[in-house]
């Protein structure tokens, strides 16, 4: 599944692809996705819409429409990729924009050749088609069909986002508020803390290795053994982390790509993650991989303690 990182950079290519662009007409062909709206309704919902900007809470793509609700003159159109989901933008002219997971996962392409694979479309995983009226096409893929579509107005839109804890990034999560977070669960291993979507929305697998390593600290430690000077540094490092892979286009797995195709440019930068093995950047010590709650989880014994 993408994190932040990859889900922020398809955001910023999703608002130059679609930004000012008015929806013509929509078809929906796997109506669950759009739940609890039947595929009739969503599609006369979002008709002569204009999308006027693009936001993303947590993993959470939001396209902001003129006019929005009838009754309340706002609305948004989310849209969550979840484990396989994948938007491709088809200009009047030009080449195809392809994010999110690339089809079939795992390619049986070099990433960023992806486009041959997405030539005939709409294809039988193509489940939702947001026609514009200049001619262009936004076209929402999912193997799995595990992601979804919803429209929100300002109020649902704020129950959505009461599920998640503050977005990793912004100004309001300082060292004030991870103390306060971090000291409601004492005996929870600090991984686990920084993964836990209720508790900070942003950090998932890949960037809470990468935090830990940055930090010093052991994924399993348990948060009462952290002391304050290396909750700073650990709160420093994450977000120098998300930030260094926005500005670089996230990490590619083979099971994401960015919306031009083209894979994240955020490998070369790994530190412990996916590096099980291999030897430490630092240290030259082995980075190991142990499983943490069901999830891999990647460091190096002597730097990490
Ligand atoms: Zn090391």
């Amino acid at each position: 599944m993408p994190e932040l990182p990859e889900v922020e950079t398809l955001r910023r290519e999703l608002d130059r692809a679609v930004k000012n662009k008015i929806i013509k007409s929509v078809e929906v062909r796997w109506p669950k996705l759009v739940k609890p709206l039947s595929a009739n309704i969503f599609s006369k919902k979002l008709i002569g819409q204009k999308i006027i900007s693009t936001d993303r809470r947590a993993k959470i793509l939001l396209l902001k429409l003129s006019k929005g609700d009838k009754k309340t003159r706002d609305g948004f159109l989310a849209i969550h990729l979840k484990m396989t989901g994948q938007l491709i933008f088809r200009p009047k002219k030009g080449r195809l924009v392809i994010g999110g997971h690339p089809l079939p996962p795992p390619p049986n392409l070099p990433l960023g050749q992806g486009e041959g694979l997405n030539s005939n479309l709409p294809h039988k995983h193509t489940h939702i088609i947001i026609n514009f009226t200049d001619g262009s096409t936004l076209y929402f893929n999912d193997i799995r069909k595990f992601g979804w579509l919803k429209i929100f107005d300002a109020k649902s839109l704020e129950k959505l986002s009461a599920e998640f804890g503050p977005e990793a990034l912004s100004d309001q999560f300082n060292l004030k508020k991870f103390q306060e977070i971090l000291k409601k669960y004492p005996n929870q291993k600090i991984k686990q803390l920084l993964t836990d979507q209720k508790l900070i929305a942003g950090i998932g697998n890949i960037y809470a290795d990468e935090s830990c390593f940055c930090a010093g600290i052991r994924p399993t430690r348990l948060v009462k053994d952290i002391k304050l000077s290396e909750i700073n540094k650990l709160l420093l490092c994450f977000k120098k982390t998300l930030k260094l892979a926005i500005s670089k286009g996230g990490t590619s797995s083979d099971t994401y790509v960015k919306l031009n195709g083209q894979p994240g440019g955020f490998v070369p930068y790994l530190k412990v993650y996916g590096r099980q093995g291999e030897k430490c950047k630092k240290c030259q010590g082995l980075v190991e991989k142990i499983r943490l709650n069901g999830r891999g989880t990647h460091f190096c014994r002597s730097c990490q303690k």
